[in-house]
């Protein structure tokens, strides 16, 4: 489909520092598209103003620096990039396949929390933008770990969110505007965003955009099973020693181990898991981790 060249990315929102689980899908994600010979970009999804917390973006990316994961070509903020994200919402609108929405939480709660047409009873001074999912539209795709995966998006989703009544963009229209203008061959990202893709090609097909290839990875979870990002008591990943979390985060991903010459230095490690990375071999489930070992993911991958 694609004639470009591999391009994989990494996606942080800067809601506070990188944890193990974060990392792990940044590693997956560059190993993939750096083994396929193509580029990897880094993309801050700071959309969300109301959650970003400052100095953030750059802890993270410092972070991605000391383990090596280098980036391609300039990072990209979404925060910036409004311009791109009405000219698609514009055309969306302008052919009828979205539209204004005055439905309050609490209407569409009552009804089942799924939007399929408009329960308003009054207009609001701030409506919010959604895509009309069509009846029956059932959204497959061929995950690189999950497999074959299918949504019906008008029973499962419904017509979703573009455009928020708050006027922030929806992550689902900004990755999709981004992920196209980046030219994101690859996506390779955590696998609490594999209900969201089939929102995201159906948005790509009503755009005119060009799929990706996806795989969702395993997420890293706390013992009480909170993402490790959304866990109170986890710690952000520990800098200091890089070597022993790759070689623990390429455990987490199923590979098999490497030789003791591949972990004499970051760049021998990352050259040699490049060389070796089998996305077939990464798991599906996700991984408990033991809440003391967060930052450098001692248990069970060791
Ligand atoms: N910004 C999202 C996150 O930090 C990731 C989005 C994506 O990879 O598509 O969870």
């Amino acid at each position: 489909m694609f004639n470009s060249t591999p391009c994989g990315r990494f996606a942080p929102s800067p809601t506070g520092p990188l944890h193990a689980g974060s990392l792990l899908a940044a590693l997956g994600s560059w190993l993939q598209a750096r083994q396929r010979g193509g580029q990897w970009r880094v993309r801050v999804e700071d959309v969300d103003l109301t959650r970003e917390v400052a100095g953030a973006a750059q802890d993270q990316l410092r972070t991605l620096a000391a383990f090596g994961l280098q980036h391609d070509g300039e990072i990209a903020y979404q925060s910036r990039r409004s311009g791109l994200y009405q000219a698609a919402l514009d055309q969306l609108l302008g052919r009828g396949l979205a539209f204004e929405c005055h439905c309050s939480r609490s209407e569409l709660a009552a009804v089942g929390g799924i939007h399929r047409h408009c329960v308003a009873t009054q207009p609001r001074p701030d409506p919010a933008m959604r895509l009309r999912a069509p009846a029956d539209c059932e959204i497959a795709f061929i995950d690189g770990v999950h497999g074959v995966i299918h949504q019906r998006v008008d029973l499962e989703v419904g017509d979703f969110v573009l455009r928020r009544s708050d006027g922030l963009w929806a992550y689902q229209l900004a990755v999709v505007v981004d992920d196209a203008a980046q030219g994101i061959t690859d996506v390779v990202r955590g696998s609490d965003l594999l209900e969201s893709t089939p929102r995201q090609i159906l948005l790509q097909r009503a755009l005119g955009l060009p799929t990706p290839n996806y795989a969702h990875l395993p997420l890293l979870l706390d013992t009480d099973g909170h993402k490790l990002s959304k866990s109170s008591a986890a710690l952000p990943v520990d800098t200091r020693n890089p070597l022993v979390t790759l070689t623990r985060l390429w455990a987490c991903l199923g590979q098999v181990a490497l030789p003791p010459s591949a972990t004499t230095s970051v760049a021998e490690f990352l050259h040699t898991a490049t060389a070796c990375f089998d996305l077939n071999a990464v798991p599906r489930q996700s991984i408990t981790v033991s809440a003391a070992m967060h930052n450098t993911i001692s248990t069970p991958c060791a």
